[in-house]
């Protein structure tokens, strides 16, 4: 056994290696607490590390360099979270420094100043309960002033800031200061918050009494064991949001329970973080990426005093330092935005099962069109599946109609259509009737554009086929110098085709239209409708999404024009119809996902239309109407689609039928970069068959299909398994062994939501 050493500490350190850290505790300071934050010299510099414990003598380091301090009193990692980091370190293969910093706010971990200048005013707290109406008599008998302000305070919520009560509420400060001289009320300084939430309105909360649906799924939740994973699979509209407040109402406020929120992206849903707002006050601090590094840190601290109960956010508030934690609530659990796109490159879904087993706290994933991931846990027992088969309130799922744009609108119509699309060419004749009439009947319209690929394909312009690899059932990408089609799964290539294999019509290069232009041609259409545009062109500034949304809900905007930022959790009443001006571009994305993706978001986009009783209808523009994605999603048939495209993940084998780690090998020299990715494929066929393991997979190596991002080329390689320790085992000794030149990076993407 290795004998812990007295005065030695382990420390993780944010630096991108596989190891920890010893040092030696300087006598003249603190000795660190596990989870404590440490200022220790490394290399030419100083860091910010955390202690993990003391550090036992084997292989100790010759010289052991000393902590040059200890800011904290307090640890700021709990040992749950040094557990739950510990577990992200190992499952993603990512330094556990790495793992343990992204779970602190940055002004935490970075060089920085350890602790931020802090900006504070007065606050008036009530000092001295006065229950009954006797001793109230008594205390304020001959001064009415003082029961007036002693009484307001408490109205407030028993605090109020100083400025409020002077300034707008006219108190006089001798009244305060006789108050606080009898101990009635306390004035303190409290740091302001700089939290832009803050300004923004609370509303009134809904009153609805559960329907049976809801009241079941509220039950079967409340009756959870610890750890337990519940996925509700309701439609859209078919409240949800009812089902997750009823569910945090009992356990944070008779239970005294803490609980997080996740959704996909707090700026797009400002209507959701309302409602929990709206229920739960000053109990939640809603985290989001528009806070500045300080606002961050005053929640994280909130949360961590337990000052707030409750954090809503995108996925990084799955790190939220909460004790007794009672829920994870994860909603719309199949968007992909939930995975982070940097190391470590987490899912917040699979932290927040994670979280919630090691807590004892339960987890409700909820979604209108769970991942197959998700659906198949349920369909296996692992998970506790939960449905809200119906609309809320009577309300019907909106009618769903095709328009089908390989449909000529006249006989001497050119096949392609003209190179810059005319409005006729782009929004139909039926979608364009469908926005004329809701224009008159003063109701509003959503419109999506789904342009989101960014590699072109080739299809013919007759049958709409497209070219597809002979052993991956992936779309081919075409690529310039030289001209060829490209699997990026295994590398097949080859020279594009002037007909169509199929059916001998001739093929064209499928290209983008943009939101700006299909903008221009509905302003010169429709005149004097207003138009507002949400893509990330037009949101760049603080609230510009919310600003956005709050506009259409006063009803100043008639047609609302977005990419697939408009799709999510909108609820407009009379927003009657939603057109989605292409379906396809999606479709055709050189990835395993892609049909789900298109399934995922003509369903949600959908489910944007009829909220209200003027109920509403849907148009979907497509080339191919007889894509499972979108016929699945006219008829609002979630398992129809599972079981059309679950066979398609069998052979050859995707999750949810085995598990995927993507090797990303870039550097700034194209052919560096493949030779690179050449050799690490070797490497690992050589381990692989040397260690005899067979349940693993090696698949490429081959460019990525975005080959190029900020100048570095890409290349990857795909493991692909069964069994997720295994590839865990693999993934890490490849990893950690595997040596990277200098100009050269590997990363290693754990469950990638897509291989582009
Ligand atoms: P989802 O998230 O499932 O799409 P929401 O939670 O947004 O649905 O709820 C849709 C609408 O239905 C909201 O306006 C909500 O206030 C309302 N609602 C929720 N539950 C009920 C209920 N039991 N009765 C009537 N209306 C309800
Ligand atoms: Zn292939």
């Amino acid at each position: 056994m290795p004998q812990d050493s007295p005065g030695l500490v382990e420390v993780a350190l944010p630096v991108p290696l596989f190891q920890t850290f010893t040092y030696s505790i300087d006598p003249l300071i603190r000795a660190p607490l596990i989870g404590s934050r440490v200022v220790v010299p490394f290399r030419n510099a100083t860091t910010i590390g955390i202690c993990l414990g003391p550090a036992n003598s084997a292989a100790l380091p010759r010289k052991v360099r000393r902590i040059i301090d200890v800011p904290d009193n307090q640890p700021v990692l709990s040992a749950d979270m040094i557990a739950l980091c510990r577990w992200v370190a190992d499952y993603y293969i990512v330094p556990i420094g790495i793992a343990l910093r992204t779970a602190l706010p940055s002004l935490l971990t970075g060089a920085a100043q350890p602790q931020p200048a802090r900006k504070t005013h007065r606050v008036v707290r009530i000092g001295a309960n006065l229950p009954t109406l006797l001793e109230r008599e008594k205390a304020f008998a001959r001064a009415p002033q003082q029961r007036a302000l002693f009484e307001l305070v408490e109205s407030l919520g028993g605090q109020s800031t100083l400025e409020h009560l002077l300034k707008q509420l006219s108190f006089s400060p001798s009244v305060l200061n006789a108050l606080e001289k009898r101990g009635l009320i306390a004035i303190e300084a409290e740091v302001v918050e700089r939290d832009p939430f803050a300004t923004r309105p609370v509303t009134a909360a809904d009153q609805h009494r559960p329907s049976d649906a809801q009241a079941a799924a509220i039950a079967a939740v409340n009756a959870a064991k610890p750890g337990e994973v519940f996925l509700l699979n309701g439609v859209t509209g078919s409240g949800k949001t009812l089902v997750y407040i009823e569910i945090l109402k009992r356990l944070v406020k008779e239970r005294g329970k803490t609980g997080i929120v996740l959704v996909p992206e707090i700026a797009l849903t400002p209507q959701t973080v309302d409602r929990f707002r709206a229920v739960f006050a000053d109990d939640i601090a809603v985290l989001h990426s528009a806070l500045s590094d300080g606002e961050r840190y005053d929640a994280w601290l909130a949360l961590k005093r337990g000052q707030k109960r409750i954090a809503v956010g995108a996925r990084s508030a799955v790190f939220a330092p909460l004790d007794n934690l009672g829920a994870i609530i994860v909603d719309e659990e199949h968007e992909t935005s939930y995975k982070q796109g940097e190391t470590p490159r987490y899912h917040a879904r699979e932290v927040a099962i994670v979280r919630a087993r090691l807590e004892g706290a339960i987890v409700v994933l909820g979604s209108a069109t769970p991942s197959l991931e998700s659906w198949a846990n349920a369909d296996t027992g692992k998970y506790t599946l939960l449905n809200l088969p119906n609309r809320v309130g009577g309300g019907q799922l909106p009618r769903i109609d095709l328009v089908d744009l390989k449909r000529r609108r006249s006989p001497d119509e050119p096949r392609e259509g003209p190179a810059s699309p005319a409005y006729p060419y782009v929004i139909r004749d039926e979608l364009d009737a469908a926005l004329e009439q809701t224009l008159a009947r003063r109701e509003q319209s959503i419109l999506l554009l789904n342009r989101r690929g960014y590699s072109s394909f080739v299809q013919c312009s007759e049958c709409a086929a497209v070219v597809v690899c002979p052993n991956c059932s992936i779309t081919l990408t075409a690529h310039r110098a030289p001209e060829r089609l490209l699997c990026h799964y295994c590398g097949h290539q080859e020279a594009p085709s002037q007909v169509c294999r199929r059916c001998g019509g001739r093929t064209l290069r499928q290209r983008g239209l943009g939101t700006q232009q299909v903008e221009r041609l509905l302003s010169d259409r429709f005149p004097r409708a207003s138009i507002a545009r949400m893509d990330v062109d037009t949101t760049s500034g603080k609230w510009a999404h919310a600003e956005i949304l709050d506009r259409v809900a006063s009803g100043e905007v008639d047609i609302l024009l977005g990419t697939q930022m408009i799709a999510k959790g909108l609820d407009f009443p009379n927003v009657t119809l939603v057109g989605v001006v292409d379906a396809d571009t999606g479709i055709n994305l050189p990835d395993f996902r892609a049909s789900e993706r298109c399934f995922q978001l003509l369903s949600q986009v959908a489910g944007r239309a009829g909220r209200g009783p003027k109920g509403g209808r849907v148009l979907i523009q497509t080339r191919v109407p007889q894509h499972h994605a979108v016929m699945c999603a006219v008829t609002h048939d979630y398992l129809r689609f599972v079981r059309e495209e679950m066979p398609g993940r069998i052979r050859p084998s995707y999750p949810p039928n085995s598990r995927l780690a993507n090797i990303i090998f870039s550097g700034s020299n194209a052919e560096a970069v493949g030779n690179f990715a050449i050799a690490a494929a070797e490497w690992l066929r050589v381990l692989l068959d040397k260690q005899q393991i067979q349940a693993i997979t090696v698949i490429g190596p081959a460019p990525c299909p975005i080959e190029r991002i900020k100048n570095r080329w890409r290349w990857h390689v795909l493991l692909k398994s069964l069994q997720a320790n295994e590839l865990t085992r693999v993934s890490r000794y490849f990893m950690e062994r595997f040596p990277v030149p200098a100009n050269l990076r590997t990363t290693l993407d754990r469950d990638p939501v897509a291989l582009l």
